[in-house]
C-alpha cells in the first residue's frame, strides 16, 4: 500500500529503516518543489510511525486501531498544523505563534496510545517570525517520544536556526524515463506527457495538474505574445494589464521557461554576434522572471512587477516565427 512515487522508494526505506530502529531524529524537514511528491512521503511517515503492525516495507499496516484512526482524522497522536482559516473563511497568510503554543502544550502531553506522537508542520515555510521562535523551543528540546515534521516548498524561507535544528529530508527528482512513466501510469497519454513535462522544467507533479486543467496552452499563447512584443507588435502595458488578470504565477513560469530555451537556442545557433549578445540577458531575465513570480503572492501590484519585467523582454526578433 505505498502510493509513492518510484523515485522514492530509497528515500523511503532509509526512512523507514530509521523508524524501525528509533533512530529517527525528532525533527525532520522535508523541502521540495510542489510537485515532486513529498506530502505523500510525510502522510506514510506519520501513518507507519503511529501504525501498530507495520510491515515487512515498513509502511503502514492500514488496518490497526491507530491506522483506522488516523485514516480518519481523529488519532489523538497526530497533530496538524497548518494555515488556519480566518473570521470570512479564508486562509491566514502565516502560521502564527497561538499555533505554536498549542502544539508544545499538546506535546508536552503524555502519547496517548503509548508510541510516537506526531506533528507535521506544513507548510513550514509559511511560519511568521514569532511562530518560528516559538518552534524552535519545542525542537531545542527534543523528546525521544516526539516526532516533528516540516514541510516545506522552499526552505530557503525557513529561518535558519530552525534549519539547523531539523535533519533534512532530501528528495530525489525523478529522471524524465520515470517522470514520463509515472505520468503514463496516472493516465497520460505519452505526447502530451511530454509536453506538459516539458513545460514544468520536469516537474511531474506540476505536468499532470497543467495536463489536466487549461493551463497548458497558455504556454503558446506567451510564446506569442512575447514574439510580438519583440516586433513592437503589443506594448508592455498591454500585456502587463492582460498577463495581470488571467493566471499571472502561470504565464510568468512560461515566459522563463521560453526565456530559457531561448537563450539555449542563441547558444546552439550559428549565432551572429548580436544573438550572443543575448545569451546573458536572456539568462538573467529568466532569473527576474522567476523572482517576479515569487512576489507575487505578496502585497505588490501585479501587473506593475508585470510591467517592469516585461519592459526589459531582451529579444528583438523571435527566433521561431511562430508569432
Ligand atoms: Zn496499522
Amino acid at each position: 500500500m505505498s502510493g509513492l512515487a518510484p523515485w522514492q522508494a530509497n528515500t523511503w526505506r532509509t526512512l523507514a529503516a530509521a523508524l524501525d530502529g528509533r533512530r529517527l531524529h525528532h525533527g525532520l524537514l522535508f523541502s521540495a518543489p510542489a510537485g515532486f511528491g513529498k506530502r505523500p512521503l510525510v502522510a506514510a511517515l506519520a501513518a507507519a510511525a503511529l501504525c501498530e503492525r507495520r510491515e515487512a516495507d515498513g509502511f503502514a499496516c492500514g488496518h490497526c486501531r491507530a491506522c483506522k484512526l488516523g485514516a480518519a482524522g481523529s488519532h489523538p497522536d497526530l497533530v496538524r498544523v497548518g494555515l488556519e482559516l480566518r473570521d470570512d473563511g479564508k486562509p491566514r497568510a502565516d502560521i502564527v505563534i497561538e499555533q505554536m503554543r498549542q502544539l508544545s502544550q499538546r506535546l508536552a502531553l503524555a502519547s496517548q496510545f503509548g508510541g510516537l506522537q506526531v506533528a507535521i508542520i506544513d507548510p513550514a515555510d509559511r511560519l511568521n517570525a514569532s511562530a518560528a521562535n516559538g518552534l524552535l523551543k519545542t525542537l531545542e528540546e527534543p523528546s525521544a517520544s516526539t516526532l516533528i515534521v516540516l514541510v516545506a516548498d522552499e526552505a530557503s524561507r525557513l529561518p535558519a536556526t530552525i534549519r539547523s535544528r531539523c535533519q533534512r529530508v532530501e528528495l530525489r527528482s525523478p529522471t524524465r524515463e520515470e517522470a514520463l512513466a509515472w505520468l503514463h501510469a496516472q493516465g497520460l497519454d505519452p505526447a502530451l506527457a511530454g509536453e506538459a513535462l516539458d513545460a514544468s522544467l520536469g516537474n511531474p507533479g506540476r505536468a499532470l495538474a497543467w495536463s489536466g486543467d487549461a493551463t497548458l496552452p497558455l504556454r503558446q499563447s506567451c510564446a506569442q505574445d512575447l514574439a510580438a512584443l519583440a516586433r513592437g507588435r503589443r506594448s508592455a502595458v498591454e500585456l502587463a494589464e492582460q498577463w495581470a488578470a488571467d493566471r499571472p504565477a502561470e504565464r510568468l513560469w512560461f515566459a522563463a521557461v521560453l526565456a530559457r530555451e531561448q537563450a539555449r537556442q542563441c547558444a546552439d545557433a550559428a549565432a551572429s554576434l548580436t544573438t550572443r549578445d543575448e545569451i546573458p540577458k536572456l539568462a538573467a531575465w529568466f532569473g527576474q522572471a522567476n523572482r517576479v513570480r515569487g512576489l507575487l503572492s505578496t502585497t505588490v501590484r501585479t501587473d506593475l512587477v508585470l510591467l517592469d519585467l516585461l519592459r526589459t523582454w531582451p529579444r528583438r526578433e523571435p527566433i521561431n516565427d511562430k508569432g
